[in-house]
């Protein structure tokens, strides 16, 4: 069975404890590959391999190590094919979503964060006429990413292009869950020369591999995307050394439609944000909330349309939902809709297995309605592919009901009235407030929550800001 290697110092190399952990294809139910099973003496080799190629990475012109960028994107772009076949097998979602998304974004993101550097300004302040205040802006030294399962490829790389732009070395961690695609960029690293030690790639359990980095002084700054709980955790073991820190966690983002909206686009639209890679994706609306007066027309229609949504074999093109991540997953889903149903709630379609000719881990699309909101199903992160539905009246009220959980992630609002959309977009607790669209990720804008759905800001500026210190430098000008 094909075993991945840990990528240290621009070499292929075993776990030090030599044990490996099993690596599911999530649709057929099987194992397919191992993983290094590593631990922190795995991580210590990352890190001194890290910190060892930092002055020379960090020396280089910012064209050189854009040019070394930019040729980790072609390449990702050249096994688009290949990388999009291993993110569908690895993840379980559909063939032509890892196609058209997930691994066109990952070669993206390296593209976006070569160029961004060329065009990087920082602050210039005159005081009085007297002194001249500039800011320089440094990479502060061996970065720490840590990323989830669900978009495995496009979060990896969305961490690791900024903190290798600004000058940082990397080590990097991928989901124990997803770790395929993480593996083949290790093999493009190889490919195109990119300078050894640079970005190490250590695979392996968060509670080993994940907090061995948190812990480690050398690593003074992490960018962490997964749970709450795990943000909370990291938070904890990096607080005593003042480490740097964005965490990007969970969500339970709210889907608004008023009765003056565009019907048609919300309904269409709707159907994508909720169930979207299984409804994986931590931007999924999770909670419906459609105004009284379109209410019924809008729940009879979504549903119709949520029932022609296929499941199935994530290789084949008109599959719509592939399966989810794991067995533990698909148990914790199915956990969460016999919950619904104690809660008080009526399954209107879905709420079971999905039947398929394979032999992994399926969920029909499942929409809810008639739960209280203040209930476990709508204050906690599912994570997959279940929405709940429920009217409202007032603009108040939603807003009420919006912002009544933890969480503070995206939200989206459909109405056709301008001033009404600025005036609720500025009342969500979200980071991200979508108008009339969905998913639209400008990779130069702000991304990021808000209450337990994280600290800091990644995307655009605000990821070469996160991954560099301000220095200010004070000269007089006589
Ligand atoms: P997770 O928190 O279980 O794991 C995320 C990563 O952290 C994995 O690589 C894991 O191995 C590692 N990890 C686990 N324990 C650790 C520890 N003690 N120290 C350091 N690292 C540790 O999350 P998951 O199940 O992989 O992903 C799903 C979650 O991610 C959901 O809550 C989802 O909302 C969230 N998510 C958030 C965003 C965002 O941008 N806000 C994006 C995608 C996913």
């Amino acid at each position: 069975m094909f075993q991945i290697k840990n990528y240290i110092n621009g070499e292929f190399v075993p776990p030090n404890s030599g044990c490996y952990l099993d690596n599911f294809n999530p649709a057929e139910g099987e194992v397919y590959s191992q993983i290094p099973d590593s631990d922190a003496s795995d991580v210590e080799l990352a890190v001194q391999a890290a910190k060892a190629a930092f002055p020379a990475w960090s020396s280089l012109t910012r064209e050189e190590r854009s040019q070394h960028m930019l040729n980790v994107s072609r390449r990702i772009s050249e096994r688009l094919d290949e990388l999009a076949a291993a993110e569908s097998t690895d993840n379980g979602k559909p063939l032509w979503l890892a196609k058209k998304v997930d691994i066109p974004r990952a070669s993206d993101n390296f593209k976006f964060f070569a160029t961004a550097i060329l065009h990087d300004s920082s602050e210039l302040h005159d005081t009085d006429g007297l002194y001249l205040n500039y800011t320089l802006r440094q990479p502060i030294g061996v970065a720490g990413c840590i990323s989830p399962w669900n978009l495995p490829l496009y979060l990896f790389t969305w961490k690791i292009a900024p903190a290798l732009a600004s000058g940082n070395t990397v080590v990097a961690k991928p989901s124990e869950v997803t770790p395929m695609t993480a593996y083949l960029l290790s093999e493009i690293c190889d490919e195109v020369g990119f300078p050894k030690g640079v970005l190490n790639i250590v695979h392996g359990l968060g509670a080993k591999v994940g907090s061995a980095m948190t812990e480690h002084p050398d690593v003074p700054i992490i960018s962490f995307t997964g749970g709450t709980e795990t943000g909370k955790t990291i938070a904890r073991t990096a607080a005593p050394m003042f480490k740097k820190l964005s965490l990007e966690l969970g969500g339970k983002n709210p889907n608004i439609i008023f009765d003056d909206c565009d019907l048609e686009n919300a309904l269409r639209t709707s159907l994508n944000s909720s169930f979207a890679n299984q409804g994986q994706i931590c931007l999924c609306g999770s909670r419906m909330y459609v105004q009284r007066g379109i209410y019924e027309e809008f729940k009879t229609r979504f549903v119709a349309e949520v029932k022609k949504l296929k499941v199935g074999n994530p290789k084949a093109d008109d599959v719509k939902l592939g399966a989810v991540v794991s067995k533990p997953h698909f148990d914790k889903i199915l956990s969460y809709i016999a919950l619904a149903k104690e809660e008080g709630g009526t399954v209107l379609c879905g709420g079971k297995p999905a039947e398929t000719d394979m032999n992994g881990w399926f969920i029909e699309p499942t929409v809810i309605e008639g739960l209280a909101e203040t209930c476990r199903t709508n204050q906690e992160e599912i994570f997959g592919p279940v929405v709940t539905i429920q009217p409202f009246d007032t603009e108040e009220e939603v807003l009420q009901y919006a912002n009544g959980t933890q969480y503070g992630l995206a939200s989206t609002v459909w109405t056709s009235d301008l001033t009404k959309a600025h005036r609720v977009a500025a009342q969500l607790h979200t980071g991200i407030v979508w108008v009339n669209c969905w998913l639209v990720r400008d990779l130069r804008t702000p991304f990021g929550g808000v209450k337990n759905s994280g600290v800091g800001r990644e995307g655009g500026w605000e990821a070469l800001r996160f991954f560099t210190e301000p220095k200010n430098v004070c000269i007089p000008l006589s």
